[in-house]
């Protein structure tokens, strides 16, 4: 019999309860194209006409957002590709609560209007003392933007030939900063900037100094910057674009700059981050002087660079709230590491799957402390594993190495263990 015959008609199968609930979550075209999908697998005598409803459920999406949840088992903390920073449950919390009506911009005691994210606002400058003012806007580029816009257009930003950096996917710092009208004066050279050059560079069309955080490559050898200390006793204002987002010094990481030194050793503006090591969502965190920064909020072009209250919520929840996944993640001892890594082994190796455990390096990424290396183990599995963990209904991400899969633990949340044993078996 011709097996289109037997395709069970789509409005019978969409009266399946779970596809009902489904077009109430989803849309009705997303659960049309699910059951469309099985119908086409029917015809083409790969799977049974009782079948359609289950395989269309099974295939669905378990939200309407695009984006699929996955495992990042890379070793890399900060994996752009990935979406940076995990989100902490404070966050994410914050962020459902704020995605209704909320009071981003009233007070509601007096019915008036208020600062927009104002608690927010509070919150960053409470973690930042040493900061006169501080605003937020998307990214950290934006606030390079911004910067460079309300203090620099049609004038001069002096900078040093070793911090002209690209941040990643062929941006580079210096277009960047160009497209807003202000010119680059570059100074120094690659490896060897001295203060004389900046001072030999300032003319009356010099709108700012700025200090770049190289943050994702290191010259070592022969070389020497002007600090920002140094910097700050010339009579320009100093930016320093710090680029990770630590609000203070961490002792993990030594060589990364922090806001708060940086603002006592003197920068007028300090630009970072939200999503790197800060832990937080995107967005880029303006930190200095009040004056500078009520120049910049006040600036035409601040209102197209503003947070959404999503962001604006998940950064308070970042900065009040526990400690972040980044920084779990960053901290997670090679000895618990080896622990979890185990005892998903052990699981494995129950159900005959070939794998064994091996030592391993994670990094923090992100283009952030390129130096620093985190002692690590991971689990190693045939390479033929990868497409297969990437693409199934809980995608786990490995890295490649030597012709082997490998799976690192460390920026895999500890209560996900069980999905990634169930997803090596779904494709074993
Ligand atoms: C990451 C980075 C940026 C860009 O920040 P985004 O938030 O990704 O826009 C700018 N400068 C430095 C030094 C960086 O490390």
């Amino acid at each position: 019999m011709d097996p289109r015959r037997q395709v069970p008609r789509t409005d019978v199968v969409l009266a399946d309860p779970r596809l009902q609930d489904a077009v109430a979550r989803l849309g009705r075209p997303a659960v049309k194209a699910a059951v469309g999908a099985a119908q086409e697998l029917v015809r083409g005598g790969r799977l049974s006409p009782s079948e359609v409803a289950d395989a269309a459920v099974a295939a669905l999406p378990s939200t309407a957002g695009g984006l699929r949840p996955v495992l990042n088992a890379t070793g890399v903390v900060l994996h752009t590709n990935l979406g940076r920073a995990p989100l902490s449950r404070a966050a994410r919390d914050a962020i459902v609560a704020a995605a209704g009506n909320t009071d981003v911009e009233m007070d509601l005691t007096t019915g008036q209007r208020a600062k927009r994210g104002r608690t927010a606002l509070a919150a960053l400058q409470s973690a930042v003392p040493d900061a006169g003012g501080v605003h937020v806007v998307n990214n950290g580029a934006a606030a390079l933007v911004l910067a460079a816009t309300a203090l620099a257009a049609g004038k001069e930003i002096i900078v040093s030939r070793g911090e002209m950096v690209e941040i990643g996917d062929g941006f580079r710092l210096p277009d960047l900063l160009e497209s807003t009208g202000a010119r680059l004066r570059e100074v120094g050279t690659t490896n060897r900037t001295s203060l004389t050059d900046y001072e030999k560079a300032i003319n009356p069309a010099t709108g700012f100094i700025l200090k770049v955080h190289p943050s994702n490559f290191e010259i070592t050898g022969f070389t020497s910057e002007a600090t920002t200390r140094e910097l700050s006793a010339l009579d320009i204002p100093v930016v320093a674009d710090i680029g990770s987002g630590l609000l203070a010094p961490d002792s993990l990481l030594p060589d990364e700059p922090d806001a708060a030194t940086t603002l006592r050793d003197g920068a007028d503006l300090v630009i970072a981050s939200g999503d790197k090591l800060l832990g937080g969502p995107q967005a880029g965190l303006l930190l200095g002087d009040a004056t500078l920064i009520e120049r910049l909020r006040r600036h035409p072009l601040a209102r197209a660079l503003r947070v959404d209250k999503l962001t604006l919520a998940a950064l308070q929840a970042t900065l009040t709230g526990p400690e972040t996944p980044v920084w779990q993640a960053l901290r997670v001892s090679a000895e618990e590491l080896r622990r979890r890594s185990l005892s998903v082994l052990e699981r494995l190796e129950e159900k005959g799957i070939p794998v064994t455990l091996v030592e391993s390096v994670a990094v923090v990424g992100g283009g952030g402390a390129p130096n620093v290396q985190l002692p690590s183990w991971s689990l190693s599995l045939p390479q033929r594993y990868a497409v297969a963990l990437r693409t199934t209904a809980t995608p786990v991400v490995g890295r490649l190495a030597g012709g082997s899969l490998l799976l690192d633990l460390r920026c895999v949340p500890p209560e996900a263990d069980d999905d990634l044993v169930a997803a090596v078996l779904s494709v074993a």
